[in-house]
This record gives structure tokens, C-alpha cells and sequence, in this order.
């Protein structure tokens, strides 16, 4: 019998409804849902294949516990045991988890109960603290939280798109998609120009598709942001009248900018950017009110990932164009679920509900709905401190949830070496193999796509279903059941009594209600006794979700109240910091850029198993413009070596040369999927080093300098 289910796609944060056609156990076809207001129908070359990776061969099947198949009693006897025991010895802070926003929001809310409120440490981190933290950290300082303004509708109804930081085109198709669509329907209507304008050091596929293309000196965002909030002051488009009434800060932010900046030929020099180009997008930056700046992990991926993300939202807030149709600073998140984990807490810094460790009113709140007995107090580790605190043995028994950090995090050698001396290393995933599973003491089966069953939220804050499709495979369980398990045995059941999602989510939503939520944006309030019917037919809607707002809220700051204690957003002065070290050919010294390929997703665990999406890019080649190629000596089909320079030099690898001319001279660009499992060669974690962002701790992804050598 086939029946179709609609669900959500789990690889990125556009967050597309998928209407999926199953027989039997078995998941057939998939295509876009027309009625999930993100995609509207459409799906992305990797949604589309989603059927295609549900290879049973690929999935981890059962517990087991140092090479032994074991029963889900033993292995969940041998977690509660080995985390209590270390907890005993060393106190709770020397046991972490990391996870992942391929978690559902469930499996997340149930990770951080545990973790903050009754192991009694806040040594829970995401990998999305290698995605958006920084968008996080400029919301929070700008508007007073960690708050999305815009509807992606803003995406169509805007007349002056600016990218920059994506490219969107491959990372949010679906998206792309839509804004070429307006673009096009404008045009045909005999409509004034949509324009789009394209900020990237490299021209990619969102670059051809732009109507102009700035290709900035990587690292020199905030210079060039600077520069269009002064020649927007000096031609008057800085919106007096909201300025006073909605913010702070704007005369020391302007005074900064325009030490900082200068000239416009003082930023076109700092960019690296013909004159022209920086005042045709300055001029049409001034005469387009309907402006969206769309900003991800270029932005992100950082040292001063917060000031890159604050001079953006600063243009905007000075001009008023937040809060209404077409015109918002809109950070797009990486994963499908890095939203959600935000609105439980998954990030250290956070603790849930978007409540604040600097509150102790707030901890104290979250303290009295858990009934929590060992409720933490202070923020914990961030991603890379975390793992430096395993590598030193401070922390000795870590939980890693869906995630592959072995190849994902900066200084990959480091991580993998950490975990191999580390007491105990858990590792809950539903593949067979990734190259942290494979390093794990504890191996536990997890559902995967198409068998979990929860919620996720979106770019836009849109929070959908993410429905089971069919049973699970082998001994596999949801990642929510088998941590509320552990929190039994580890003597804590009272409070992790969920028989269903549905029992956390609305848990969940009755936190984010609890004991009045005025001073914060997070609000569930219409889902607190939400049933089991309800929950199962629940159609994505936009939090917040409150009596006031039964449909959920399309946009926030349109009235000009922001969640800072004086009710005003803040401008907030950005000095640009140095751009990323210069490349010196002579040397053979590169900057190196890292990206994401269309067709594959994250370590390619899953992408990996669909044949055709493998022909997109079959291994991790490394481009180079032809002019360096042949200052180097490498032939168009030749190899290379990479080797990290630096203060702390990591790694190393080899990758095929493909010759293009779409970046920068003195640069280079290689895709983050390949690790060790799929490819002896493409591991580009390995090269990158470990620099944080001082505000939100993300690590500059991005960018690393590199020596090539002929291989
Ligand atoms: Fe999935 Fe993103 Fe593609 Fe949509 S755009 S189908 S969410 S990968």
C-alpha cells in the first residue's frame, strides 16, 4: 500500500518540505511539498535524491561496547556507568557532549536538560558553533537576542538583494531558486529591476547569476560595510527620525566607520575592488529601500565573524530596513536544525529558551521548571575549547551525537588525537562508518532521515515536522530515547518520563512560556498542551506562536522594539580587523578558501551513497588560477601538496589540481566534504587552524594560508 508523508529535508537550513511517496518500509520517490510555505514545491538536486542514501548496507545497526555487539541494557548500563564514574572522580565538568544540528529540537532539548540541569555541567556544545555562532553573538548584541527578523517571502520582495558570504546558488538552492524566480516574474511584468549584488572573493555560480560581482579581499567585509553606512549618512539616507527613537549607538558607529573606512578609493583599495564596483553598489544601496543582506558562513567563519555580521546589521538599522517587507539583515544558517538547537540551548553559551547565563534569574527560572538537582551555572566550553580540554585530559568522557568533529573542526589532527587518548569516547550516529565513529569506545545506533520523528526549525524560524516514514533499521532508536535511557540509569528518570516526541516538545514549549517571557523573543505559548493529534498534523509555522499570534509572526522589529533592556536596538562600532595574512606567490604561500560543493552535504555520509550525486565533483580537487598553476609548475591534471603555515602549524594533504579562473590570483579553493573514509587525500579540517572569533567562539573555517607544492 503507498501512502505520502509529508516531512522536512535534513541536510540545510532552507529547511524545504518534502511530500514523500512510501510503500511498505521502503521510502520510493520523493518531491517538493506545495504546501510547505519554504519551498513551495521545489526541491535542490540533494532533497531530491534523498531516496537514493537510505542504503541499509551503510547504517550502523547495533549497540556495541569496545568492539563487542552488545544489547541496547548493556550498552545504555555501560554510558550511565562510565559518565557516573568519571563524574565521581573528576567532578562534572570533565564529561562534555557535542552535538549536532542534525539533531531534532527534541533529542537536543533532551541532551541539554541532562547535561546543564542534573549532570550539573554546561559542557554541551553543537557543531553549529562552527555555522552561525557569530550570527548569533551580533544578534544578541545588536537587537537584545538571537533573533531572525525576516520571512524568506523578504527574499522576493526585495529590489536590492546583497549576498554576501554564500554562495547560495549551491548552499541554499531552494532559496536561489526563489530569488531568481521574483527576479525573472519582475522582469516579465515590466517591474523596476530586482537587483542582486554578489559579495565573494571567488566567482561562483551566485556570482555569475549577480548583477554585479564585488570579489573582495577575503576578509575585508566590515571595511566595505563601513563604507556604505557613511556614503549612505552623507547622501541622507540614514533614517534620522529612527535612529533616535529605535537605537543606540549610531554616533560612535558612524565616527568609527568613518575613521575606519575612509575614502570610498580607501575601500575599493582595501578590498581589492575597482572604484566603480564599490559605488555602483553603494549607489544602489542608496537608492533601494527594499534591501536584504543575506549573510552566511563567509561572514560566519571568522575571527571577527560578530563585527563582519554587527557592520551589516548596522547599515540596517541606521536606515531603518528591518522589520518590513523586502528589507532585513537575514542570517541563513548551514543546518536544518541549528535554529532549533539555539531555542533549547545546544550551544554552551546558551541555556534554553533563549534565557542567558548572565541572568541568574533566568538560570534560577530554568532551575525551577527542570526541578533540576545539579543545575549548572555558568556557560561551558565552546567547540574548540572543548576539544583542547580533551586533548589535555581535563575532560575525559565525551558524548558525540550525530556529528563527525574527526573531520569538521579546525585542526582535525588534533581533535582525532585528542579523542584517541581520551578515557571514554561515545559516539551515537546511524552510519556505519565516519572517521569519529570509528574512534569510539561506545558505538550506539541512531535513527536516521526517514525514521526520526520530531521538529526542526529553519533560517526564517519556521518550525516544521520531521515525520517518521518508516520503522527503523536493525536495533536503531531515536537519539531523544536513548539519552532519556542514560538519564534513568544514571538515576534521573523522574524527570525524563517521555514515552513520544511530543511529550518533549511540549515541554519545551511550556519553557519557553514559563513565568513570563516578556523580555525574551522565544515564545511557544500556543503549543503548551499541544496533543498528540495536534503535534502529528502541526503545519510549519514561524515562532513566535503565542494566543496573539496563532499563525506564528512573520517578522519581528517592525514596530521598532528590540529586546535590549531599553527596548532599542544597538549600533555598535566595528574596527575592521586584519584581513586574513596576504598570499605571496613568490612563496608558494596561498590563501586557501574552503566552501561546500551542490551536490554533497557536510562529510558526505549520506550524499556519499547517491551514485548520481557523486558525479558532481567525484574527489576533492583543488583549484588554482591558471597563471599560479603555471608558476608552480603543475600541470592541469597535476597534484599538489598543501601545508599549513602559520603560528601552529597542523597538516597537510595532496589533492588533483583543477584549473579556473573564477578566484583570485594567490588563491585557492578546496570543498570541505572528503574525509578519510571516503578519500585518503581530502581531509581539509586538517589544514585549517585554530582561531576563534573572541566574541562567539567560531573558528575561522574559512580561510587558512597555505604553502602548495608540486606533488
Ligand atoms: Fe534540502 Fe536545502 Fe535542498 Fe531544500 S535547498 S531540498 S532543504 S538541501
Amino acid at each position: 500500500m503507498k501512502r505520502r508523508v509529508d516531512t522536512t529535508c535534513p541536510y540545510c537550513g532552507v529547511g524545504c518540505g518534502v511530500s514523500a511517496l512510501v510503500h511498505d518500509q521502503q521510502v520510493i520517490a520523493v518531491e517538493g511539498s506545495a504546501r510547505h510555505p519554504a519551498n513551495r514545491g521545489r526541491l535542490c538536486v540533494k532533497g531530491s535524491a534523498l531516496h537514493e542514501t537510505l542504503d541499509p548496507q551503510a547504517r550502523l545497526l547495533q549497540p556495541s561496547v569496545r568492539g563487542e555487539t552488545v544489547d541496547w541494557s548493556t550498552a545504555i548500563n555501560e554510558v550511565a556507568t562510565g559518565l557516573r564514574q568519571v563524574i565521581k572522580e573528576h567532578g562534572p565538568d570533565s564529561v562534555a557532549f557535542y552535538v549536532s544540528g542534525q539533531l531534532l529540537t527534541e533529542d537536543y532539548y533532551v541532551a541539554n536538560k541532562l547535561m546543564k540541569g542534573f549532570i550539573g555541567s554546561s559542557n554541551i556544545d553543537t557543531n553549529s558553533r562552527l555555522c552561525m555562532s557569530s550570527a548569533v553573538a551580533a544578534q544578541k548584541r545588536a537587537f537584545g537576542s538571537d533573533t531572525v527578523p525576516a520571512h524568506y517571502d523578504d527574499l522576493e520582495l526585495a529590489d536590492l538583494l546583497v549576498l554576501t558570504g554564500s554562495n547560495a546558488a549551491w548552499t541554499h538552492p531552494v532559496l536561489f531558486q526563489r530569488m531568481m524566480a521574483a527576479r525573472t516574474a519582475a522582469q516579465e511584468a515590466g517591474a523596476p529591476d530586482k537587483r542582486m549584488v554578489v559579495i565573494d572573493p571567488r566567482r561562483t555560480a551566485t556570482a555569475e547569476s549577480a548583477d554585479l560581482h564585488l570579489a573582495i579581499r577575503p576578509g575585508t567585509d566590515a571595511v566595505l560595510f563601513n563604507g556604505l553606512l557613511v556614503w549612505l549618512h552623507q547622501r541622507g539616507i540614514t533614517n534620522a527620525a529612527y535612529i533616535k527613537r529605535h537605537t543606540q549607538g549610531f554616533a560612535e558607529t558612524l565616527a568609527t566607520a568613518q575613521q575606519t573606512a575612509g575614502s570610498v578609493a580607501a575601500v575599493a583599495q582595501a578590498c581589492a575592488v575597482p572604484v566603480q564596483d564599490i559605488v555602483q553598489f553603494y549607489e544602489w544601496a542608496a537608492e533601494t529601500p527594499n534591501m536584504v543582506t543575506f549573510y552566511s558562513m563567509g561572514i560566519n567563519q571568522s575571527t571577527s565573524g560578530v563585527d563582519k555580521a554587527q557592520s551589516i546589521i548596522n547599515v540596517h538599522l541606521a536606515t531603518g530596513r528591518i522589520g518590513k517587507p523586502g528589507a532585513a539583515p537575514f542570517s541563513i544558517t548551514g543546518q536544518p536544525n541549528a535554529m532549533g538547537g539555539r531555542e533549547v540551548g545546544g550551544l554552551a553559551n546558551q541555556l534554553a529558551a533563549h534565557m542567558n547565563w548572565d541572568n541568574p534569574d533566568d538560570i534560577n527560572r530554568v532551575e525551577r521548571f527542570w526541578r533540576a538537582p545539579n543545575m549548572a551555572r555558568e556557560a561551558g566550553l565552546n567547540a574548540t575549547d572543548l576539544f583542547s580540554a580533551v586533548g589535555e585530559g581535563r575532560i575525559k568522557a565525551i558524548w558525540i551525537m550525530a556529528t563527525n568533529p574527526v573531520v569538521s573542526m579546525p585542526d582535525a589532527d588534533r581533535v582525532r588525537a585528542a579523542l584517541a587518548q581520551c578515557d571514554l569516547v561515545i559516539v551515537s550516529d546511524c552510519m556505519q562508518h565516519t572517521d569519529t565513529l570509528d574512534m569510539a569506545h561506545i558505538r550506539l545506533p541512531a535513527t536516521g532521515w526517514s525514521e526520526k520523528d520530531g521538529t526542526v526549525t529553519n533560517s526564517e524560524r519556521r518550525i516544521s515536522r520531521q515525520r517518521a516514514l518508516v520503522k527503523p533499521l536493525g536495533e536503531a532508536q531515536h537519539d531523544w530515547w536513548i539519552i532519556t535511557q542514560v538519564a534513568h540509569a544514571m538515576g534521573f528518570g523522574a524527570s525524563f518520563p517521555y514515552q513520544q516526541p511530543v511529550d518533549i516538545f511540549r515541554e519545551h514549549a511550556q519553557l519557553s512560556a514559563y513565568e513570563n517571557n516578556a523580555t525574551r523573543d522565544f515564545d511557544l505559548s500556543l503549543y503548551a498542551d499541544i496533543s498528540t493529534a495536534e503535534y502529528d498534523a502541526m503545519a510549519p509555522m514561524q515562532w513566535p506562536i503565542t494566543a496573539k499570534a496563532p499563525m506564528g509572526t512573520a517578522r519581528l522589529f517592525g514596530d521598532g522594539q528590540f529586546f535590549t533592556p531599553e527596548g532599542k536596538a544597538r549600533l555598535f562600532p566595528i574596527v575592521p580587523r586584519r584581513p586574513v595574512a596576504e598570499a605571496n606567490p613568490e612563496q608558494s604561500h596561498f590563501v586557501l578558501n574552503t566552501g561546500r560543493l551542490r551536490d554533497q552535504w557536510h562529510t558526505m555520509t549520506r550524499t556519499g551513497l547517491a551514485e548520481r550525486l557523486d558525479q558532481h565533483a567525484p574527489e576533492p580537487r583543488v583549484s588554482v588560477h591558471p597563471d599560479d598553476a603555471e608558476a608552480l609548475g603543475v600541470s592541469p591534471d597535476g597534484w599538489l601538496n598543501l601545508a599549513t603555515l602559520g603560528d601552529q602549524p597542523t597538516g597537510e594533504l595532496k589533492a588533483r589540481v583543477v584549473l579556473s579562473t573564477t578566484q583570485r590570483r594567490g588563491e585557492l579553493f578546496m570543498p570541505i566534504h572528503w574525509t578519510h573514509q571516503n578519500s585518503r587525500h581530502g581531509r581539509v579540517g586538517a589544514l585549517i587552524p585554530t582561531a576563534i572569533d573572541p566574541i562567539s567562539g567560531q573558528p575561522e573555517l574559512k580561510h587558512a594560508v597555505v604553502q602548495a607544492r608540486v606533488w
